[in-house]
């Protein structure tokens, strides 16, 4: 069923409004008859199962049917710290990121990044990687839009990600392996960092560990910059889940989603 992200909330039997290109697309490329059904989500966890009543230019009015708690939402909180990346791959890890779960993501500017900051694309890089974390997030049927946060240095971010219950950072010479930390602790929200393709700075690592944050390996091969970020995701969404089966989360809610 097409979903779309609305600014609004509603009941059942309320009419509510889908404006711009999301009407457009309602009426134009999908076609939509009236009783067709459509999913408003307002972004926030609450999803709005609806019917059309009618389309009119770039308006669609549909009308509430059912108001449900959004299932798709993991119920751990990861931010991804994911250092700036070469070309267009960081599109990548936004959208797989997106469809994995993740909380929200921060590109991150380390020493080794070939990214050189520029003001004036960052606006537009900006723009693009949110564009794509809503289109991941419609087609992966989230029930939330993930930001991508404005660029951050290193140091900064680092501070950041001090609010998260788990800190690691992901290091090719790590000793001790991911599953190990996740073993080990409980936690409802964290905080990952990834290198640039050049990896972090010894120097780096030791800024991370000293501000509580551990170096974890994700095995004994060498991921690419933008596979290490989807592989640490997948590994912490599945956690979640297998953690919820055994109560171990500590979360309050009783059925952990991922
Ligand atoms: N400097 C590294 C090298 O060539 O030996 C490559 C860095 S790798 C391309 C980019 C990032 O992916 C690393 O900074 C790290 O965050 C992550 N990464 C890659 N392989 C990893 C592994 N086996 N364990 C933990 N992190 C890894």
């Amino acid at each position: 069923m097409p979903r779309f992200f609305v600014d609004a909330s509603g009941s059942v039997g309320d009419i509510m409004l889908v404006e711009g290109d999301d009407a457009l697309h309602i009426s134009k490329s999908l076609r939509m008859k009236p009783g067709e059904e459509v999913t408003l989500c307002d972004g926030r966890g609450t999803d709005y199962r609806c019917e059309l009543v009618k389309t009119s230019g770039n308006n669609a009015q549909v009308r509430v049917l059912e108001v449900t708690q959004s299932t798709s939402e993991p119920s751990v909180e990861i931010t991804l710290y994911a250092s700036v990346t070469k070309g267009d791959k960081m599109d990548i890890v936004i959208q797989k990121a997106v469809e994995l779960g993740v909380s929200s993501i921060v590109p991150v500017l380390s020493e080794r990044c070939i990214y050189r900051y520029d003001k004036d694309s960052e606006k537009n890089k900006l723009a693009r990687w949110n564009k794509i974390a809503l289109e991941a997030s419609k087609q992966s049927g989230r029930g939330r839009i993930p930001r991508v946060l404005p660029i951050m240095p290193y140091e900064q971010a680092l501070k950041e990600g001090m609010k998260a219950d788990m800190r690691l950072i992901a290091h090719e010479r790590a000793a001790i392996p991911i599953w190990e930390v996740i073993e080990s602790g409980t936690y409802l929200t964290s905080a990952v960092f990834t290198g640039p393709e050049g990896g972090f700075t010894e120097k780096e690592v030791m800024a991370a560990e000293g501000l509580g944050y551990t170096p974890i390996s994700l095995g004994n091969r060498i991921l690419r910059a933008e596979t290490a970020p989807l592989c640490v995701l997948s590994i912490m969404i599945y956690a979640a889940k297998r953690d919820s089966k055994k109560g171990r989360l500590g979360s309050e809610k009783e059925d952990i989603t991922i």
